[in-house]
């Protein structure tokens, strides 16, 4: 396996900021954690599962996204006395078996999980960085989305409109100094990752479209992507905003 190295650019780069991250029990969130907490920001994060934890160093409380973004925003609010960084990193494919038969509340959810939980919380957190004059928002995508991958097209439906939404959002609130832009991973090593390859994998022959190789010849660690949410959330991207950086080895860019 490859060795990634964590971004050790500037080790102090977060420090005094407090950080939201999504689902950082495990994954690509919760590499996240790890380097945010290594640059010195104060984290908090949050997954549904009562055993899931925190990576070490980060508070953690239980939460599901896709229902209980209130609760969140006020734990956030009680544990960090607010947030200057957001990422919205939990999220998820399951697989369906064709475009037309997916049920109308696997539709409910994939749009929950993946889009909506992200909106409404920028609602409720990020009205208070504008009042500071200053934020910093990523969310995670996919390119799953180019082109669409066919067994996961509600999951590519929410996260294509997470990314028009971010580009949208931060038209809005780049007069406000905050800056919100979206990480797209390609298939990264993780729990979920392997899941939904392995899903792809058995499924494609029969809604359409084959697993195309990573030019880069591997697989994404979750390092890969925490380095490219890291340059986003810094001063080094000052001057990005609407953007979504593609971290795919590749694989969607042929
Ligand atoms: P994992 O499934 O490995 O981890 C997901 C994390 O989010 C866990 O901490 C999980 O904890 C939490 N989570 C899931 N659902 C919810 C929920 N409803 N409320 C709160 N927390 C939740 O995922 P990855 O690390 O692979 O993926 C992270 C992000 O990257 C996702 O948005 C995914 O769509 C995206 N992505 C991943 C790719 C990959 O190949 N890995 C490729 C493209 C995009 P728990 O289960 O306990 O809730």
């Amino acid at each position: 396996m490859a060795t990634i190295n964590p971004t050790t650019s500037n080790l102090a780069e977060f420090a005094g900021k407090r950080a939201l991250v999504t689902g950082g029990s495990r994954g690509i969130g919760a590499a996240i954690v790890r380097q945010l907490l290594d640059a010195g920001a104060s984290v908090l994060t949050t997954a549904r599962s009562a055993d899931a934890k925190a990576p070490d160093g980060a508070a953690f409380v239980q939460a599901d996204v896709r229902t209980g973004t209130e609760a969140l925003a006020a734990d956030a609010q009680r544990i960090l006395g607010g947030v200057d960084l957001l990422v919205h990193n939990a999220g998820g494919a399951r697989p369906h078996s064709g475009a037309l038969a997916i049920p109308d509340d696997e539709w409910r959810d994939a749009l929950d999980l993946n889009l909506l939980a992200a909106v409404r919380l920028d609602a409720l957190l990020a009205p208070a960085m504008r009042d500071r004059g200053s934020g910093a928002i990523v969310h995670i995508s996919s390119a799953a989305l180019r082109p669409p991958v066919p067994p996961f097209l509600h999951y590519v439906a929410a996260k294509t409109a997470l990314e028009a939404y971010s580009k949208g959002l931060a038209a809005e609130l780049a007069p406000a100094g905050i800056r919100v832009n979206a990480v797209s991973p390609g298939r990264t090593t993780t729990p979920g990752g392997v899941a939904t390859r392995d899903q792809w994998t058995a499924l494609a022959p029969a809604v359409g479209g084959d697993v195309p190789n990573v030019p880069l010849g591997r697989d994404g660690e979750p390092d890969d992507i925490a380095n490219a949410v890291l340059f986003l959330l810094s001063d080094q991207a000052s001057w990005l905003t609407g953007s979504t950086l593609v971290v795919d080895g590749g694989e969607f860019t042929r």
